[in-house]
């Protein structure tokens, strides 16, 4: 069912929450009758899990699953549990998302913990425990990049979350000015969201397609603190907005989402990049993100804030300190024009152009999917346990894209498309 178009200035937070449902399931998911859905969500972001399943009951879901998960319960892990536990993950969970998702469920995430949960706890810790979540989620994750099912994730708006935004409202305004930001950049303030969303997904396969028909072999980019060349992947393919996951389901995996990406060189990225926004990584924030690569290898590594995190991360495995992931974000896209830093990769990556360090996707390689590991790593595809997104575009970032001959062509200037 897509709830009957009303006026949005006059929807009620109810009516509101059932768009946001209905478009996540009907649009963003593309669930199919009769599929199967594991959603996971935070115990605080429950009235929206709740209306997401009833709309994939609606659309005809077999059997909706739902995983919540307590900020605070995990902070009682590092209160209470004993040293061993950091490296342990709850594997069967894992495995048994996996096993679901090769019997055909679809994924939904809802996007929404606290961007500081884990701030001042030790990191040593903190990084042991990703790490071992990391593993465990593996072969789950591989299906996702493989693109072998539907999925996507939405974001909830929860009272930790509003309070790091907005830190001098009181708890109820601070939540209500999130919702209202998550309406209005997911589509939500529009009359009719779902034509909405399928006007803008036509928008990015535009952009995508004309980035694919130029076959640039790496960018430029100048900006401040940024003076970079970054290769990109042989048979690199650009993609935005939705696409058909192995499985024939279409879907658009996040919501929101504004960028055209592709898979970048593993060895084919040099010069320094300082990061423009503030990295909020598994409940700890990065801020002040300043590296230096050498042959797509990070050789230098500073931050000003979080920075035993960031070697942590960098050190994960020998992919982690290489590139799986290049963005274009015009700087005129909705979440940037609210002004906002939400604190939440799902949003501050839509934002601004980014890079990703890890893992890349290999659906954005020509045949990409039916191609062995060796055979994507000729290509230059990275692989990684980790992929993590951090923002580099600003209002002032200008991109050259080099064709094949070695001819620069304006590609981005001040943020925006050339
Ligand atoms: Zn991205
Ligand atoms: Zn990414």
């Amino acid at each position: 069912m897509t709830p009957t178009a009303t006026a949005p200035a006059a929807r009620t937070q109810a009516e509101n929450l059932d768009q946001l449902a209905s478009v996540a399931i009907n649009v963003g998911l593309g669930l199919r009758s009769g599929q199967e859905l594991v959603m996971t969500a935070s115990v605080d972001t429950l009235p929206l899990a709740r209306r997401i399943t009833e709309q994939a009951y609606r659309a005809g879901a077999s059997l909706v699953t739902t995983l919540l998960t307590d900020d605070e319960s995990a902070l009682l892990r590092y209160r209470h549990a004993p040293d061993a536990s950091f490296d342990r993950a709850a594997n069967w969970l894992y495995n048994g998302m996996a096993e679901a998702f090769k019997i055909g469920a679809a994924r939904l995430a809802i996007a929404g913990g606290n961007p500081n949960l884990l701030s001042n706890e030790d990191p040593d810790k903190v990084g042991r425990a990703n790490r071992a979540v990391s593993q465990a989620y593996r072969p789950a994750l591989e299906l996702i990049t493989r693109h072998e099912i539907n999925w996507t994730i939405v974001a909830g708006a929860t009272p930790a979350w509003a309070a790091v935004m907005f830190p001098n409202d009181p708890p109820d305004e601070a939540l209500a000015r999130l919702w209202s930001a998550i309406f209005a950049t997911s589509r939500i303030n529009t009359p009719d969201p779902v034509s909405a969303w399928k006007s803008h997904d036509a928008d990015l396969h535009k952009r995508s397609a004309i980035l694919n028909e130029k076959r640039y072999s790496a960018l430029q980019y100048r900006g401040p603190g940024i003076d970079f060349r970054l290769g990109l992947a042989d048979d690199h393919e650009w993609l935005g907005g939705g696409t058909t996951a192995g499985n024939g389901n279409y879907c658009i995996p996040n919501m929101p989402t504004e960028e055209v990406f592709t898979t970048p060189h593993k060895d084919r990225a040099d010069g320094t990049v300082t990061a423009s926004k503030p990295l909020s990584h598994l409940g700890t924030m990065i801020e002040g993100i300043q590296v230096r690569f050498e042959r797509g290898r990070i050789v230098e590594a500073h931050a000003t804030r979080g920075q035993e995190v960031l070697e942590k991360l960098i050190d994960t495995d020998d992919g982690a300190r290489r590139l799986g992931e290049v963005a274009l974000v015009p700087h005129s896209s909705p979440i940037a024009q609210s002004g906002l830093v939400f604190f939440n990769t799902l949003f501050d990556e839509n934002a601004a152009s980014h890079i990703a360090l890890g893992q890349s996707y290999s659906s954005c390689l020509i045949n990409g999917d039916k191609l062995s590991p060796e055979e994507l790593a000729a290509r230059g595809a990275n692989s990684s346990l980790i992929h993590v997104d951090w923002m580099i575009g600003s209002a002032e970032l200008d991109i050259d894209g080099i064709t094949a001959t070695g001819t620069a062509e304006p590609l981005m200037r001040k943020g925006e498309w050339a």
